[in-house]
């Protein structure tokens, strides 16, 4: 408190001459920038009526443009029209925090360009067209009526059969994994037609005449996702005899998705040698705990000579320290209330009270997808509750549950709680929806968001949490899987990588079990980049932190260093520590 002030006579006896009329210029400049920025949300939402709703802006819940070529056009039309008029702007006359908006927008004007022009997606990827989340979230939309949501749904079907043919004419060679993907997901939206819509139309007071539009609307939803699927069915044999597209998308693309999506303030190539050099680095650390710990565990048995072997052992021997199934999930709530009190008492970050976590079983809706996720009341919702989804472990087999629980040990249970909820996701999110801009939102950065819960996961144990060299063990366990989540990622997609490799990494140097493994690399078939997010994030992150430690000596507080770090909401790191390093991360 004492610092604040300080720094603050500092700035003011700096600019004492100029005060009045600076911050006048300043502060005509931002708020100029504030109502561009909400015109261009606005307009954003027209366009991008979908993303609209997924943010829970359910304005435009009827819509459905068509995806055609012409709707391109108008995407490129907006882009450019909107990189005219926000650099009318100079970037160095705004506000950082401001300035964070400008260079968000930004770079969601390339990264939109890159994404039509370049990466064409709508090209190769069918799942991309699965309106099924979409339905979901316009029926979950609690704030109207239901009668007034199934309306709005039927306005909505009736777009869906010229939705799906410009659909099927961006089509051209798609990836056989995308093809197989989009099928299988477009099962769950007919299922939806099918049974969920009715449900609803049961608990709802429509007339008859209304449940007879809306019906015959689903049914010609229905109809035209049908046919796509049965296209889509048509074209994999021909598949299967290697003439279709690859999923790799190759070292050029790669790269310069890297650069548009996780916004680092590494090259592509930088980061990776990095993730390399901690792998190495993590291995050698796991093998000193091994040595330290074997004695207790195996007593005078010989210690494999391979080190890789040994701690794989000792990994599998502590593993079968693991909660009942079917305490699963209580145990879970148990732990968030010690998290909390750890926080509390060694000053960590301020926590809000007021905002409510609740721990639910997964609904039925987002079954399969993992094991536990959080989900966060998105910008338009900011006092809403956050909802911790755990999956119980009932429809699993014996064997199943018992390797679901070997994994999800009681170290590592702890760990999944510090990254999901306390300090993690759930923390950041409040802290992104208590302060920041609607751009920070929803253009937010997903190294940002992962790279801080995978920051905290280090923090917390620094700081002593349940200190032990087994924790620490599943700490870097953990952690492997961090990097070689980037690894594997890069390689499939820039070096051809086989499955074979990528076992070889997973299970050998990473410890992972097979039905991991053949997970991880179907996501690494299906996705691009997303799985770098976890290392690129943490590792500029921590070595943030380590820099403004060396820089600002006595006067740095981990507390407030984290507190201004999340009031920027999921801005990029870069730029977050552009601001915080000139200004200083005391002040207020
Ligand atoms: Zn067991
Ligand atoms: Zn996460």
């Amino acid at each position: 408190m004492k610092k604040s002030i300080l720094l603050l006579f500092v700035f003011c006896a700096l600019v004492t001459n100029t005060f009045a009329q600076q911050k006048e210029n300043v502060s005509s400049v931002d708020s100029a920038f504030g109502v561009f920025s909400k015109q261009f949300i606005d307009e954003l939402w027209t366009l991008y009526p979908l993303w609209a709703t997924s943010v829970g802006y359910h304005q435009y819940d009827s819509l459905l443009p068509a995806p055609d070529a012409k709707y391109r056009i108008k995407e490129l039309r907006f882009i450019a029209r909107y990189d005219t008029l926000l650099h009318k702007f100079k970037a160095d006359e705004l506000s950082p925090y401001s300035r964070m908006d400008f260079r968000l927008m930004e770079n969601f004007i390339g990264s939109t360009r890159f994404q039509i022009n370049k990466f064409k997606s709508y090209e190769w990827d069918p799942s991309g067209y699965n309106l099924g989340g979409n339905f979901f979230d316009v029926v979950d939309y609690k704030k109207a009526s239901l009668n007034d949501r199934l309306r709005t749904l039927a306005v909505k079907f009736a777009k869906v059969p010229a939705y799906y043919v410009a659909a099927k004419a961006n089509i051209n060679k798609p990836t056989r994994e995308h093809t197989e993907l989009a099928i299988q997901q477009f099962k769950g939206t007919l299922l939806f037609l099918e049974k969920d819509l009715q449900d609803s139309i049961k608990l709802s007071s429509l007339s008859v005449a209304e449940i007879a539009v809306l019906n015959q609307h689903a049914g010609l939803a229905k109809k035209s996702i049908n046919e796509f699927v049965n296209w889509l069915s048509a074209l994999l044999p021909a598949m299967n005899e290697g003439n279709s597209r690859s999923f790799r998308i190759g070292k050029t693309l790669y790269e310069q998705k890297y650069k548009y999506d996780l916004c680092a303030g590494y090259s592509l190539q930088d980061m990776y040698n990095k993730a390399l050099e901690r792998k190495s680095f993590v291995h050698a650390e796991m093998s000193k705990l091994a040595d330290r710990m074997w004695p207790v565990y195996f007593g005078s048995q010989t210690v494999p000579a391979d080190s890789l072997q040994k701690i794989k052992l000792l990994i599998d021997t502590l593993s079968t320290h693991h909660c009942k199934r079917e305490d699963f999930l209580s145990v879970i709530e148990k732990q968030l209330p010690e998290l909390v009190t750890f926080v509390n008492q060694n000053h960590l970050l301020g926590l809000d009270p007021t905002k409510p976590l609740e721990v639910r079983k997964t609904p039925d809706y987002m079954a399969g997808v993992a094991g536990a996720s959080l989900s966060s009341p998105g910008p338009y919702d900011r006092g809403g509750v956050t909802y911790y989804n755990v999956t119980p472990l009932t429809n699993y087999s014996a064997t199943e549950a018992e390797s679901y629980l070997r994994e999800y040990n009681d170290y590592v249970l702890q760990i999944l709680n510090i990254h999901e909820a306390i300090p993690g996701h759930y923390v950041q999110g409040i802290y992104a929806n208590r302060s920041s801009s609607i751009i920070k939102s929803v253009l937010g950065n997903g190294a940002t968001i992962e790279g801080w819960a995978c920051y905290v996961e280090r923090m917390m144990l620094e700081q002593g949490y349940k200190d032990s060299p087994e924790m620490l063990l599943f700490y870097y366990k953990w952690n492997l899987r961090e990097v070689c989540n980037f690894i594997l990622d890069y390689n499939v997609h820039c070096n051809n990588w086989q499955y074979e490799s990528a076992q070889r990494l997973l299970q050998t140097e990473a410890f992972q079990q097979e039905t991991e493994v053949k997970e991880k690399y179907k996501r690494a078939t299906l996705s691009q980049v997303q799985l770098a997010s976890y290392f690129t994030g943490l590792t500029e992150i921590y070595e943030f932190r380590e820099e403004a430690k060396l820089r600002f000596g006595d006067k740095f507080k981990l507390n407030k260093f984290h507190e201004r770090f999340l009031s920027f909401g999921s801005a990029p790191v870069k730029e977050i520590k552009a601001v915080l390093m000139k200004q200083g991360q005391n002040k207020e």
